[in-house]
């Protein structure tokens, strides 16, 4: 047996800083079951040996009040090599508030900032660390608001084509009745050869969405159905999938929290597609567990949104398809980081001369938007 010692790395994690900013959207923005008009982005700082580590998730501003109250005090002085020893012991201290939600988005950003202040202290760039399995990550641009008009929507998708993305993909569901005409425009505008996605965010029954899947499919080309009906339906889900017509995947599982979730949705046979959320669904630790459930089914995966926290993380995914480019994010990421980087041939690579994910905060632009 080996005599020879470890180098001894241990650092211990000194301060958590949370920031919350709020930032209007360029236009009213809708899906099928919800509308807004701005995008509160909880950012964490987590800082071990004069490095900072930077984690970020998409939530409401009480995410980042629990960051403060509960979670900084839980993660500070432990070893900053050992990122998954503070996931879990985050997890039994919310024990009585609750998995799903609030708490989940909380870790996420904690659990981000300190995986990447973990390859900053170690000088490798964060996809290095957790392993690359790709050395890109394929992206579909999204938006097409139902808010838009149909001029803007074909703008738009259009225009993600024109700089090289092949997928696009759509909102459907507020008006179901119009949303024919409205998958026509976009094909019109995206021409025959690009891909045409549509999200309903739960909008249709199941009749409902099974009807508007051979209509889309048939007239439209569409080929990837977003939650057709609540994701909570796990038994529609599959209808549609059994029912619906061929060479249009039913996918779901953005309001994934925790890897039981996506277990559930697993056995139920709901999807042919899971989608995750790494600052949703606990952060990198359990992201790559989610990863790991999707390999064991020889199941497709797709990332959703946040796609500048994404790109490191979805690099180490095996059955990764493709990460959501989506629209608000894209816009609020470029904004507020510098390091953000551009789509080339329809997908991002890293920036592999970065530390960790790449990313700083541009505090003094930042500031304008604090909450
Ligand atoms: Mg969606």
């Amino acid at each position: 047996m080996s005599s020879a010692t470890a180098p001894r790395t241990q650092q211990s994690i000194e301060e958590i800083e949370v920031g919350a900013y709020t930032v209007p959207t360029d236009a009213p923005e809708a899906d099928g079951t919800l509308a807004w008009d701005s995008t509160t982005i909880v950012v964490v700082h987590a800082h071990a040996a004069g490095t900072a580590g930077l984690g970020f998730t998409y939530a409401d501003l009480s995410t980042a009040k629990l960051i403060e109250s509960k979670l900084g005090s839980i993660v500070r002085g432990r070893d900053a090599m050992a990122p998954q020893g503070a996931w879990a012991a985050m997890i039994r201290e919310i024990r009585n508030l609750g998995r799903p939600g609030i708490a989940s988005m909380a870790i996420a950003a904690v659990d981000l900032a300190l995986w990447d202040l973990k390859a900053r202290l170690l000088g490798l760039p964060l996809c290095t660390l957790i392993g690359t399995a790709n050395d890109r990550v394929p992206i579909y641009g999204s938006g097409g608001f139902t808010s838009y008009s149909n001029q803007r929507l074909a703008e738009q998708l259009a225009g993600w084509v024109e700089r090289g993305i092949p997928r696009v993909k759509m909102k459907v569901g507020s008006v179901p009745a119009a949303d024919p005409e409205r998958v026509r425009s976009a094909r019109r505008a995206i021409g025959p050869n690009a891909q045409l996605f549509v999200d309903a965010n739960g909008a249709y029954s199941r009749e409902q969405a099974l009807d508007l899947a051979e209509r889309f499919r048939a007239e439209c080309d569409v080929s990837w159905f977003e939650e057709p009906v609540s994701s909570d339906d796990l038994e529609g889900l599959r209808f549609l999938r059994e029912h619906g017509p061929a060479g249009m995947p039913i996918a779901a599982g953005e309001y994934g929290y925790d890897a039981g979730y996506f277990q559930r949705m697993l056995d139920a046979g709901a999807v042919d597609v899971l989608q995750a959320d790494v600052t949703r669904c606990g952060g990198i630790t359990e992201l790559l567990r989610v990863g790991a459930l999707c390999r064991a089914r020889s199941m497709p995966m797709s990332l959703h949104c946040g796609p500048a926290i994404h790109l490191h993380p979805g690099l180490a995914l095996e059955q990764l398809v493709h990460l959501e480019y989506f629209h608000d994010h894209v816009r609020i990421e470029q904004l507020l980081f510098d390091g953000v980087v551009l789509p080339r041939e329809g997908a991002l690579f890293p920036d592999l001369d970065r530390p960790g994910n790449g990313l700083e905060l541009k505090r003094s632009e930042a500031e304008r938007y604090a909450v």
